[in-house]
């Protein structure tokens, strides 16, 4: 193939089916797809969108299943609180879903965007659906958006945009309850819209753009604004599995009387091309459009079956299987990404595991030596941290084990609020005379609500007068032991 040919074939990628040469929007009004594909994805978008709307309202053990509070910064996560001081752990976890989606990319092409992404089920599965509902299938939304208007006109828009625009304000409420909790969601509800305005306003502007992007956006807000989109020529390679037209199968594509005409499977009907929710004709190859919707498979093997030639001219398929009929999932750069995943994964899962409720540190105040607390006692001089990662109050309780010794604490109530952090010095003062190690070690419980919740073992620093004092007291204690015992002999 020459280079003009080459460039010719290739000129699609110069513009997008939805504009234009002079930057106008073409509208899209694809079919109902309908098929294998198209069930499946309704079952999953069923369960995901219950999930969606179902989970603010899911407790555990009073606290939300999951809350994604960021300006309180209060995170639950299936009934785990998280705070600011995991935030190590959001990294990690941030770099694991977007190496998790680069590997799943480059392995298993887009299908996030078709099956997963919110953007797709809410368009094709929610909005789309109302449309085809209201307005009927693409031949009479057209028809429709031609005429003038009239009664039927207004009363079929005006149905759909106010419909659209109730699940937009069930929407975004929705995604308030995940921000804020699904009870203060109804308390909002409940008062006065002046008590909430700030609030109200919030709602009513996430309302709006939702409902903006659902009955205008459309399709743009894949083709422009995702970023992932945009990335799929770094991440697909021709071992990618993606939507793909079997073109060795399918060329020269036509329907010809003439028996002789050695022409391929594709018979040129187009279907495909009218299911397509973002305009493109997969035929011309993988694009940066293709969500992976699989709306053309279901309408390619419904011709296909109809004109009685297999199945899946178009279908899941890298470009090595059409051409080379090779198919290899373990490429080195799928290796290479599932080395790190498993590595991230496996670091993840220690640091989950590792994880409390609290963050204990005792220590004596750096630079400190003893003090002279009264005639017969001297104290050393601790720090105290606790950070309480729950969202319930945890009262801390310090003592002494196995040591004559009392601990005072300076001047705090030594209770960590939610999500919040105990910072409180202490004394642990022991008597002189007890004193018989210059550094003695000493472990200090540290209890909640009459359970211990840590030992921490530290040191007390005696007075090295003291320290020899004693000793002194001791050894002299022993020798007039040893000399009672040899004259009792
Ligand atoms: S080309 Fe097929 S899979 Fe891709 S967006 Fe269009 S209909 Fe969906
Ligand atoms: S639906 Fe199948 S047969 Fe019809 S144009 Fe598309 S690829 Fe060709």
């Amino acid at each position: 193939m020459n280079n003009s040919e080459n460039s010719d074939k290739e000129s699609f990628r110069d513009s997008i089916a939805t504009v234009t040469q002079k930057g106008d929007r073409i509208w899209i009004f694809p079919k109902k797809p309908s098929g294998k594909f198209y069930n499946a994805r309704t079952i999953l978008s069923v369960v995901l969108l219950v999930l969606l709307y179902g989970l603010p309202f899911v407790k555990v053990n009073g606290n939300p299943l999951i809350l994604l509070n960021i300006l309180e910064r209060k995170l639950i996560l299936f009934g785990v609180p998280f705070g600011p001081h995991d935030f190590h752990l959001f990294v990690i976890a941030m770099i694991l879903i977007i190496i998790s989606i680069f590997l799943f990319t480059v392995v298993y092409g887009r299908i996030f965007c078709g099956w997963i992404c919110p953007q797709t089920i809410f368009m094709e599965m929610v909005y789309r659906r109302i449309e085809y509902w209201i307005e009927g299938d693409a031949n009479k939304q057209k028809a429709l958006a031609k005429k003038d208007w009239n009664g039927e006109k207004i009363f079929k828009k005006g149905l759909k945009h106010a419909i659209f625009f109730i699940i937009a304000i069930i929407t975004a409420n929705t995604f308030l309850a995940y921000i804020i909790g699904k009870d203060q969601v109804f308390n909002i509800m409940q008062s006065p819209v002046s008590d909430h305005l700030t609030g109200f306003i919030a709602m009513i502007i996430f309302s709006g753009v939702f409902y903006f992007v659902f009955a205008f956006f459309r399709e743009q807000a894949c083709l422009m604004v995702c970023p992932y989109g945009r990335l799929q020529g770094v991440m697909l390679d021709e071992n990618s599995v993606v939507i793909s037209y079997d073109h060795v199968r399918g060329e020269p594509r036509g329907v010809s009387k003439d028996k002789t005409a050695n022409l391929g499977d594709c018979v040129d009907c187009k279907a495909c091309v009218n299911v397509c929710p973002t305009g493109i004709d997969i035929r011309n190859g993988t694009q940066l459009e293709c969500v992976n919707c699989t709306a053309c498979i279901d309408a390619c093997d419904s011709i296909m079956d109809k004109v009685k030639k297999p199945r899946g001219l178009i279908r899941f398929a890298s470009l090595n299987e059409i051409e080379k009929g090779v198919r290899s999932l373990l490429t080195p750069r799928s290796i290479g990404y599932t080395v790190v995943l498993v590595i991230l994964f496996t670091i993840l899962g220690f640091m989950l595991s590792a994880r409390d409720d609290f963050e204990l540190s005792i220590l004596r105040t750096p630079g400190m030596m003893y003090q002279q607390y009264d005639s017969l006692h001297i104290s050393n001089l601790y720090d105290f941290v606790l950070t309480n990662k729950t969202f319930k109050e945890i009262p801390a309780v310090l003592e002494l084990e196995d040591s004559h010794g009392s601990i005072k604490i300076v001047g705090s109530d030594m209770i960590a609020k939610p999500q919040g952090i105990i910072e409180a010095k202490f004394l642990v003062v022991i008597k002189e005379s007890e004193i018989t190690q210059l550094n003695t070690p000493i472990t200090i419980v540290v209890k909640s609500d009459n359970k211990v919740i840590d030992r921490i073992k530290s040191s007390f620093l005696g007075k090295i007068e003291t320290f020899r004092k004693n000793k002194h007291n001791k050894e002299e204690h022993e020798e007039k032991e040893k000399h009672e015992e040899k004259e009792e002999h």
